[in-house]
């Protein structure tokens, strides 16, 4: 039994190195780093001690052998990670916009990553998890929406929890299976992760405020736990009549990509090895501050023992 399975995109990210550089001028990127949402969220929820498997597809290149081997050393189960022998790996381009925002060149579908395949057997063996976390970043085929649908249903019906992080990226949204899924999974998730933006994308061009929105989410749908991302401000998280905002601490932002997937691997591991709601939003603020602090997707992960002593560091301070 695996504490906790994840699955899709294996990208190779490249950074741009000048904030504002733009896409369409020649300039210097950085990398490649392993990245791709659930494998960044796995990588910290396995440096956290939990047990986790991941499934997901590379190409017979060099950008394949960086993720699997970041996904090896990190202790990740990557039985049903495959090669594809004629695509490449999948890349992700980003760009920091002065303002902070980011722009994005994903190459999903025509690389390894869009052809990711779950046979019955992995499927099964896979679906003997705790908790099964969707990336919405991964809904974008109707293959890679049904692998993912099907395995988190799966995972239901065995007992196992859902968890579901949007993350909306304006540059996958192109298809609209794409965001009935993002629907379909906020119906079916038990955990729900997301950030500021992504609350603000689910109210659907109404006038809803945030607070309205995360109250219609919370009465209309299973889900038993809410958790806000709110970038430097930390996390605020919703069950029940709890209402809990935890600080995060104040950092040095290097690279913002990879916080708020961090954030999700640090938390959904820290309640399965049963800390209370308060400690494991804790650890997941200090591993999202942590992440933001390196260069890179998944440089920022760190084992749960660098963020026991950040907290400890941080306590004088509160
Ligand atoms: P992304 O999708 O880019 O990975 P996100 O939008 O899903 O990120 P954020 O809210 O940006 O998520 O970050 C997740 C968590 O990381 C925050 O809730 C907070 O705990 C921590 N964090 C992020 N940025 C900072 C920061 N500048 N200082 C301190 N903590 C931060
Ligand atoms: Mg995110």
């Amino acid at each position: 039994m695996f504490d906790i399975v994840t699955c899709g995109e294996l990208l190779a990210e490249f950074v741009a190195e000048s904030t504002g550089q733009p896409f369409d001028r020649t300039g210097t990127y950085q990398g490649p780093f392993p990245s791709g949402a659930p494998a960044i969220f796995a990588s910290q929820a396995a440096l956290m001690g939990t047990k986790v498997a991941y499934a997901g597809r590379v190409g017979r290149d060099g950008f394949g052998d960086i993720i699997i081997n970041r996904l090896r050393t990190n202790g990740i189960d990557i039985e049903a990670v495959e090669r594809d022998e004629e695509y490449p790996t999948g890349t992700a381009f980003v760009s920091y916009q002065a303002d902070g925002d980011r722009n994005f060149v994903f190459n999903i579908t025509h690389s390894a990553a869009g052809r990711f395949e779950l046979d019955f057997l992995q499927a099964e063996r896979l679906s003997d998890c705790r908790y099964f976390h969707v990336m919405g970043s991964s809904l974008t085929s109707d293959k890679a929406i049904e692998i993912m649908l099907g395995m988190a249903k799966r995972v239901k019906e065995k007992g196992g929890k859902i968890s579901f992080d949007p993350n909306i990226r304006s540059e996958l949204m192109a298809l609209d299976a794409t965001r009935e899924a993002i629907l379909t999974l906020v119906n079916l998730c038990d955990i729900f992760l997301p950030s500021e933006a992504d609350i603000a994308w689910l109210a659907q061009g109404t006038a809803e405020t945030e607070r309205d929105t995360i109250a219609r989410l919370m009465q209309h749908n299973a889900m038993e736990l809410l958790v806000m991302k709110r970038a430097a401000k930390g996390c605020q998280a919703y069950s029940g009549e709890t209402d809990l905002l935890v600080m995060s601490r104040e950092v040095a932002e290097v690279d913002p990509t990879g916080a708020g997937d961090c954030f999700g691997g640090a938390l959904i591991a820290a309640l399965a090895c049963g800390e209370t709601l308060e400690d494991a939003l804790t650890l997941a603020n200090a591993a999202g501050a942590h992440a933001v602090t390196h260069l890179g997707p998944m440089e920022g992960c760190a084992p749960r023992k660098i963020l026991e002593a950040m907290i400890e560091t941080n306590k004088g301070a509160l």
